[in-house]
């Protein structure tokens, strides 16, 4: 997985955050500051040690409340076996991978934690401990910052209405590297566009076809 040191501002999958509402999404450029936590790589070495009761619990409350950057490419856990590494909400029946979301957590006025949502797996399995500042943000977390309007949500974000609004997008197949040109309306939340984009890529790359990553919107 891609590695950021915490609490360096190393964050740079992505210029734009792209938000989830009911209606559709919102995609802008943030003019927070943000901050990685969480980022972790089997070639680094990371903090563990006991976090305190509920913290868990807590981020998990935060994956998807509310959902940031989704379908923007599958990590899998490198601590995992590779047969178990894909990462399933606990709270989705396994049909929700934790690896395509990542979440936002507000540390103080412009400037908000970006960690994969992975890291309520890596809390919770694997025994990492965020640090401090995070940890106190977490348990602090109000989810009403992405409510607009926001001075976290800039006023010039495009955005996407569900079934209205069509999109390319371009996924690289993490195997080969071959890129490819999805188009697509989405219609619900996260899974025809996840469904769509693996079907396709089977049909391009058969080898390859079940790892993909997002490289970024066609604009
Ligand atoms: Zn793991
Ligand atoms: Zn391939």
């Amino acid at each position: 997985m891609t590695y950021f040191a915490d609490l360096t501002h190393a964050y740079s999958l992505f210029d734009h955050d792209t938000v989830r509402y009911e209606w559709g999404t919102l995609d802008y450029r943030p003019r927070y500051e943000r901050l990685s936590v969480g980022w972790l790589d089997a070639s680094q070495p990371f903090d563990t040690g006991p976090v305190p009761d509920g913290f868990a619990d807590a981020l998990l409350d935060i994956v998807g409340n509310p959902a940031v950057n989704e379908t923007r490419g599958l990590h899998r856990c490198e601590f995992c076996p590779s047969d178990t590494s894909l990462i399933a909400d606990p709270r989705s029946d396994g049909e929700s991978w934790l690896a395509f979301r990542e979440i936002r957590v507000p540390a103080r006025p412009g400037v908000m934690f970006a960690a994969p949502a992975l890291i309520w797996h890596y809390v919770s399995a694997h025994a990492y401990r965020p640090p401090a500042e995070f940890v106190e943000a977490v348990q602090h977390y109000d989810a009403g910052w992405a409510t607009e309007p926001s001075p976290w949500i800039p006023p010039d974000g495009e955005r996407a209405v569900w079934g209205r609004t069509a999109r390319n997008v371009m996924l690289r197949c993490v195997r080969c590297g071959q890129k490819f040109e999805l188009h697509y309306t989405p219609d619900e939340p996260g899974r025809r566009a996840l469904s769509l984009a693996t079907q396709q890529l089977r049909e391009q790359c058969p080898d390859h076809g079940k790892e993909w990553e997002f490289c970024d919107k066609v604009r």
